[in-house]
Order: structure tokens, then C-alpha cells, then sequence
């Protein structure tokens, strides 16, 4: 179990015999923090920062160099005196892996002890079962050439579905047809180190958090349309998880008695305006010959729905557009939705239907804009994820970080 560092340092834990050792590990994690924020620090700039005494810092600066998790990297100007020496985390001190397993292949990608991406890889699944699944993961991480490849000091995975994070958990995953995975045992075992899953979307919005805009906004929304359509909430610059069953947008009810979902209910989002839906609605309204053949081999992965849409989009223009017009409205009910239950002050748009942006975004924002309660949509940043696939296994990185050199563990 983690908790917060500040709700950690006011508990009555610290009076406790293992206070010393506590104190210590604290004082430590709130080092890495603050060396991590600041990218290049000197000891002076710290102690001033965190609030520790100057010889604190020199003790613990030095046991965190002699673990080679932090080291010296140059001087900054001085002003008047020596000059003082500057403190980084070090990114050779070992690697992470971020894995984000989609319906019919799996992405991962490599960082450094600073979350910093150095390689990325993506292989194909024909199977979707989790043994097969993390054998893939292990041939695909078996290719990797990253030189702190032999130094994994976890692993981050994301899943689309409902996921228990406390107990390693994926719960329910209609997407990859997965109910209560041990994934984190399944992979600490056979990568023989600590592991991490969490919802793809809270992965992709963590990202997010670190590298792109959504930091700058207190509560923000993250909708990601695609093979799935799911969503994260940021509420007050934290993601918000409940019990890992948070903004799934895909799964409210757009259409009564529509198409049945995945989840079992009907008339969902997802199950009107999954890529699957799309794919299976231009089928059966195009009167191309070819299209209508094509559809008997698409597959239930990303890379052969992608597929029929482009060549439906070069083929048959018009039911493409007819589709993807009732898709923008589809979007934009959810949109307006989202925005009279939340009043996000952001919306950040994501996933592989952003492919098709031209064919119905800006539509779709405007019919939420317009019809949503009084001038709540006047006042919302709308803007589309412009970071790289490898974001959404990349969240999951984060938060490991976070979790594992922030903030300290309740043992
Ligand atoms: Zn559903």
C-alpha cells in the first residue's frame, strides 16, 4: 500500500520505534522529489527547498550517490564563494518498462531512471489470453538493446477495463475478454521484479500530467476514441480512480435498446461508435462490392479495423462520411454530457480515431459546445493528444516512479 508523503509525515507513525528509519526514508524520498522537479540542483538549493538542515542533506545526498541513484553534474555560477556543485538523478541507474496491452498487439517502451523514453517496441498478439500475452511480452522485451536492459527496477502495464491497482488486478477487461488477471503476479514473476497495472486511459491521462498540458489545468477530462472509448478524470491535478472503475465513458447509454456491448448492456458509447461499430455500419450501408467482401476479413484488432475505415474513406466517400457525420454526433452527445456532469476546465481528446480528426472532431466539439448547459462549454479548453502511441504505456512509468522513489511505503 503507498501513501502520500505529506499524510505520512503528520501520522502518529512517526513517534512509533521504527521513526528513525521512517525519518530517513522520508527525507530521502523527498530529496529524489525535489532533485527529479528540478532537474539540476545544488545541496544549498535543496536544504533551502525541502526545509532540511544543510548537513541533512550532505549526509543524504551522499548515501543516495553511493547507491548510484544520484550524482554530480557540474557547478552552477557562483555567487561569491566556491561554486556550487550541481546534483541530478542519474538516468544509468537502472531502466523502467512501460507495457500497454491492446487488443491484438502489445507496445512497450524502455526509459531511464528519469522517465526519459530511450526505446519502443510493438509486436503483434494472435492470442489474447494473459499467459500468451506476457510470453509476448517477454520475446518483445527480449529484443530490446537498451545497455541498463539487465538493471529493470519495474514494470508499469495498462489495460483497458476495471482495474484493482491495491491487489494487481485486471477485474474486468471486456475488450481483451479478461476477468480477475493476476497480472502483476504474472509479470513479477517472470521478469523478477516489481510491477505495477493501471487502467490505460489513467496511463495515457498520467502521461498527460507529466509532458503535455493537462498539468496546467486543475480538472480536466481525457477522452480517448477508438477500437474502445474510454475516459480519465483529473480532479484537482490528481487522477481520479475510485475503485478503478472511473470514466467509462464508452459505457453510457447513447442509443435505448441499441447495439449490445461488449459489457453486456445496450446502446453504450463504445458500442455505437467503437471502430468495430463504425466498420460494421459502413458494411452495411456501402453498396461497394469490394467493401462489402473486405468486411468478412476484418479482425477484432486496431491494425485491420484501421484498415477498412482508410479504404472506406478512399472507396466509398459517402457512407464513410454518412458514418462518421452520425459519429461526430455520437462524440458530441457524450462531449456535452461530460461537460454538464463535470465542468472540466480541459478536454483532451486522444486514441486512433484521431486519424479520422478531419471527418468529425471539430463537429462533434461544437455540438457539445452548443447545446451544453448555460455557458458551461464556453469556458472549456478542447485540445487533441499531439504526444506519441507510446504515452499510453508511458503513464504507467509514472506513476511507478511516483509510487516507488516519492513516496513511502506502509510496511
Ligand atoms: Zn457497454
Amino acid at each position: 500500500m503507498i501513501v502520500s508523503l505529506v499524510k505520512k509525515e503528520s501520522s502518529d507513525a512517526m513517534n512509533t520505534k521504527g521513526s528513525k528509519h521512517l525519518i530517513k526514508e522520508l527525507n530521502e524520498k523527498l530529496i529524489l522529489r525535489t532533485i527529479h522537479e528540478n532537474l539540476r540542483i545544488d545541496r544549498a538549493s535543496i536544504a533551502k527547498i525541502t526545509g532540511l538542515s544543510p548537513a541533512t542533506v550532505t549526509k543524504i545526498t551522499a548515501s543516495l550517490m553511493k547507491q548510484g541513484m544520484i550524482r554530480e553534474v557540474g557547478s552552477a555560477e557562483s555567487s561569491g564563494g566556491r561554486r556550487p556543485v550541481l546534483l541530478s538523478l542519474n538516468p544509468s541507474f537502472g531502466c523502467f518498462l512501460g507495457i500497454k496491452i491492446g487488443v491484438g498487439y502489445v507496445e512497450l517502451v524502455a526509459t531511464d531512471f528519469t522517465g526519459k523514453p530511450l526505446e519502443r517496441k510493438q509486436c503483434e498478439t494472435e492470442e489474447n489470453d494473459p499467459k500468451s500475452i506476457v510470453s509476448i511480452i517477454k520475446s518483445c522485451w527480449n529484443s530490446f538493446h537498451i545497455h541498463t536492459k539487465d538493471r529493470l527496477l519495474g514494470i508499469g502495464v495498462a489495460v483497458s477495463g476495471v482495474v484493482d491497482s491495491e491487489r494487481g488486478l485486471v477485474k474486468d477487461s471486456f475488450l481483451l475478454k479478461w476477468r480477475d488477471v493476476p497480472i502483476v503476479e504474472m509479470l513479477s514473476k517472470t521478469f523478477h521484479c516489481e510491477a505495477l497495472v493501471m487502467n490505460d486511459v489513467d496511463s495515457f491521462a498520467m502521461s498527460h500530467l507529466w509532458l503535455g498540458n493537462a498539468r496546467n489545468h486543475s480538472n480536466a477530462v481525457v477522452v480517448t476514441l477508438g477500437v474502445g472509448i474510454g475516459g480519465a478524470l483529473i480532479i484537482n491535478g490528481k487522477i481520479h480512480t475510485a475503485k478503478g472503475g472511473v470514466g467509462e465513458i464508452g459505457h453510457m447509454t447513447v442509443v435505448q435498446d441499441g447495439a449490445l456491448c461488449t459489457c453486456g448492456s445496450r446502446g453504450c458509447l463504445e458500442a455505437e461508435a467503437s471502430f468495430a461499430a463504425l466498420v460494421r455500419k459502413i458494411a452495411n450501408t456501402t453498396t461497394h462490392k469490394g467493401l462489402k467482401e473486405l468486411y468478412k476479413s476484418v479482425r477484432q484488432s486496431e491494425r485491420s479495423e484501421i484498415e477498412y475505415l482508410r479504404n472506406a474513406k478512399r472507396t466509398d466517400r459517402k457512407a464513410f462520411q454518412r458514418v462518421f457525420d452520425e459519429y461526430a454526433q455520437l462524440v458530441g452527445i457524450a462531449l456535452k454530457n461530460i461537460i454538464n456532469t463535470l465542468a472540466p476546465d480541459y478536454l483532451l481528446i486522444g486514441g486512433e480515431a484521431l486519424e479520422f480528426a478531419e471527418d468529425f472532431l471539430d463537429n462533434a466539439i461544437q455540438f457539445a459546445v452548443k447545446n451544453s448547459f448555460g455557458r458551461l462549454g464556453e469556458g472549456v479548453v478542447f485540445e487533441v493528444d499531439d504526444l506519441n502511441q507510446e504515452n499510453w504505456a508511458l503513464g504507467s512509468i509514472y506513476k511507478l516512479i511516483d509510487e516507488k522513489l516519492f513516496r513511502v511505503s506502509q510496511k
